[in-house]
């Protein structure tokens, strides 16, 4: 960098961390481009949750009101076992969502575009050196003042670099599927509720998350290879959940199975979050169980203190790298211990599991799960 030209990024992943960190350094006056694999944005039809940390940092990168648009707010959150009784009921104290992911995407995409962050589609990334060139699969080598790999789990930057220090594959995962809701459901007062379902080692998490489309993880551990098939095997599920024969038949029938797989969740951890001028962010650096649903939330915090940090440090990348690891990881890990910890339930029998439940509702335990989504992240201190 020169100090008459605008300092320069390189991204490798236009995802929720690759996206949101290109708006918040192009808001600083970075020129940014970010790298992504595939021809177009993903256009999975997922649903994300996204807590309050997360909204404040949409907010604070102009992104809010375009993601929120036709998001489905959250006030409850409620467990029940097989047969469709109560376990438990936790009103949300702050605002959340559920969104479809795509339009959480898209939403950074365009605040992206307004800014002049460039977007290279069908541009994957192989690597990057530590001195701050990223290595395109093409065989372009791009210089920049600072590379992100914010290329997802399996990240080929990170890999480069040698960067991991534990990768635990868990044994319980999910299939993630979108249906149309029925005018019934529209109509609900189950409409702003996040129901999880338990049978066995099953669950299904059910939420809308637009006008139109419910949101749907069927999880299941890797030791039960029916609960893992796409197509689910509507029999086995039905036999868990026999009040919901009706909704396995319309997730059998309406599901887009091309796009839908069972993956397994993982904790990631990384001997560093950067080497050099690479800094790894989301899922790279820290991927992690989603049953705090705070992997994205995580994601959108850590980006934007790491651009809000350059600015603090004049762009004094490497220092800036290590102050934002130093001050970021902590919070970043207690989430993934809590977030696991639930994962760790889903192998227990029910006669234990559910007074653990009950332990979860104590105080001490609900601020410890609550820690995450009631932060206030770096650079989001002015919104309200
Ligand atoms: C079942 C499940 C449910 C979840 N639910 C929630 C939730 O409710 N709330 C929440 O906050 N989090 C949730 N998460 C976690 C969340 O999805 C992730 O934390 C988040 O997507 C991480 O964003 P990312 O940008 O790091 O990675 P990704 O979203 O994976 O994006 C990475 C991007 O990089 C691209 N890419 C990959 N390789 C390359 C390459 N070599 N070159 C260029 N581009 C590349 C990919 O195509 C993609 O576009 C869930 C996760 C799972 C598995």
């Amino acid at each position: 960098m020169t100090s008459t030209s605008k300092p320069h990024a390189e991204i490798a992943g236009a995802g929720l961390a690759g996206l949101t960190a290109a708006v918040a350094l192009a808001e600083r006056g970075w020129s940014v481009r970010v790298h992504e694999r595939y021809q177009s944005l993903r256009s999975q039809g997922f649903g994300i949750t996204t807590h309050a940390n997360g909204l404040r940092v949409l907010k604070a990168v102009g992104a809010y009101e375009d993601t929120v648009r036709d998001a489905n707010p959250l006030s409850v959150s409620e467990l029940r076992d097989s047969e469709d009784r109560l376990i438990s009921h936790t009103r949300y104290r702050a605002q959340s969502i559920r969104v479809s992911r795509y339009r959480l995407v898209a939403a950074l995409a365009e605040r992206g575009r307004a800014l002049g962050v460039e977007l290279a589609f069908n541009s994957a990334a192989a690597g990057a050196d530590r001195a701050g060139e990223l290595r395109l699969e093409s065989g372009p080598r791009l210089k920049a003042d600072l590379v992100i790999g914010a290329d997802g789990i399996n990240s080929r930057v990170r890999d480069s670099l040698d960067l991991i220090r534990s990768r635990r594959i868990k044994a319980d995962g999910a299939m993630r599927l979108v249906i149309p809701r029925l005018p019934e459901e529209v109509a609900s007062e189950d409409a702003n509720k996040v129901i999880e379902w338990w049978s066995g080692n099953r669950r299904i998490i059910y939420g809308a998350c637009s006008p139109t489309e419910l949101y749907i993880a069927l999880v299941a551990r890797a030791d039960d290879p029916l609960g893992c098939q796409a197509p689910i095997d509507r029999a086995s599920w039905i036999q868990a959940f026999p009040k919901h024969g009706a909704l396995f038949e319309r997730i059998h029938r309406d599901a887009e199975w091309d796009k839908v797989m069972w993956v397994p969740f993982q904790v990631l951890k990384l001997t560093s979050w950067s080497a050099g001028r690479v800094a790894i962010a989301g899922d790279a650096a820290h991927a992690m169980p989603p049953n705090l649903g705070q992997g994205g939330g995580c994601s959108l915090m850590n980006v934007l203190a790491l651009a809000v940090i350059l600015e603090e440090t004049g762009n004094d990348v490497e220092r800036a790298l290590s102050l934002w690891e130093q001050r970021e990881r902590p919070l970043t890990e207690h989430t993934q211990f809590w977030s696991q910890l639930y994962s760790v339930l889903t192998a227990w029998p029910r006669a234990l599991r559910e007074p653990a439940f009950a332990l979860l509702g104590l105080p001490w335990m609900q601020k410890q799960y609550r820690r995450t989504s009631n932060h206030i992240a770096t650079g989001t201190e002015h919104v309200n």
